[in-house]
């Protein structure tokens, strides 16, 4: 019941500024964002990276409302991509981007976001790596899965997100399943609409079933994200079945949360990739996060009382 109010909540400006305020914030926000700045994610993918993990780099922030600031998102990712090269670390660290932040939702925003993001795309397949869209909410996906499209043209590997709660999502993953793409998929992290979205836990569950096997039994490059321990159980069964090797498709979970399966996973031969998320725009990505657990909010709300 809290997760619509605390989504709804994530869009408030009052919210943020109350929230971003409150003694005990950052300590919590710790848990999910990696750091403010590049130099305080370079020991963590080190680390991660080390452990035998794979990452994918998220620099936060979204729903951006001057041109300038599109700008400034863009040349966030190309200052990462210039770092993560001079440390030789691109090869197992990709990027993942919200389109909103690169302009979407402006005036002209489809052309503004796909000229923000094509050098981010060009900047990173010059390192060795590659960048996964991000899905966001439903009104986004026509313009993301355009933009998609328009990308692999020269830049065939990389990959966007689905979710599946909406609708429209198996047959989204029946297009890309079947155009070779690398498809993330997810449960779905926005509040949505009935007129669009499965609002029932078990019913998202089955249709995420039904979207991994399309994924697993088409031509393209499965990633599993997701910490549910029983979808990624079947999504290793359903690999076996397809007759997938085991770097032909590969897990994702979040920064900070199940890291002991994140081990665990890795230690059995899986390519096992960490969203890290970082910078100073946390407060969207930080709602979510509480959204999808209750006890996330009842910690939060605990360190604020014990500040
Ligand atoms: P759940 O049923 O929510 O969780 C299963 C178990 O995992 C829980 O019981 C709990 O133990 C643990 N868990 C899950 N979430 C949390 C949490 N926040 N804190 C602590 N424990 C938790 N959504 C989008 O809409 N667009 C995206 O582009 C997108 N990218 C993502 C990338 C990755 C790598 C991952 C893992 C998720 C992404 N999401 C995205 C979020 C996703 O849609 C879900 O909201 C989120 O993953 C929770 O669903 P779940 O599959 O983990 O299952």
């Amino acid at each position: 019941m809290l997760g619509p109010v605390i989504l709804a909540a994530s869009r408030s400006d009052k919210m943020r500024r109350l929230v971003s305020a409150a003694p005990g914030t950052k300590q919590v926000v710790a848990r999910f964002i990696a750091g403010e700045i590049v130099d305080d994610v370079v020991p963590i993918v080190r680390d991660l990276t080390a452990r035998g993990l794979e990452v994918t780099l998220d620099v936060v922030g979204e729903d951006i409302t001057t041109v300038e600031q599109s700008y400034a998102a863009r040349d966030a990712y190309l200052e990462l991509i210039g770092r993560l090269k001079e440390l030789g670390l691109g090869e197992r660290a990709e990027m993942s981007v919200k389109l909103s932040m690169f302009g979407q939702s402006l005036e002209d925003g489809h052309e503004l976001a796909l000229s923000n993001v094509r050098p981010v795309v060009v900047a990173a397949a010059e390192i060795g790596t590659t960048v996964t869209l991000d899905a966001e909410d439903h009104t986004t996906l026509d313009s993301m899965f355009a933009i998609h499209e328009e990308l692999r043209k020269d830049f065939p590997q990389t990959g966007c997100v689905i979710q599946a709660y909406l609708f429209r999502t198996e047959e989204d993953a029946r297009r890309l399943a079947a155009n070779g793409s690398r498809v993330r998929i997810v449960k779905g992290a926005y509040k949505e609409p009935a007129s669009v979205a499965l609002q029932d836990k078990a019913e998202i569950d089955k249709a995420y079933v039904r979207i991994m096997k399309i994924l697993m039994d088409g031509e393209g490059y499965p990633m599993i994200g997701s910490h549910d321990p029983r979808l990624i159980a079947i999504g290793q069964e359903l690999a076996r079945r397809a007759g997938r090797k085991l770097d032909e498709y590969e897990f994702q979970m979040l920064y900070g949360i199940r890291s002991e399966e994140q081990n665990r996973l890795a230690a059995e031969g899986h390519r096992m990739r960490v969203y890290t998320a970082y910078g100073t725009d946390w407060y969207g990505y930080f709602m979510r996060r509480l959204a999808e657990k209750p006890a996330n909010l009842l910690f939060f709300v605990r360190s604020i009382l014990t500040k």
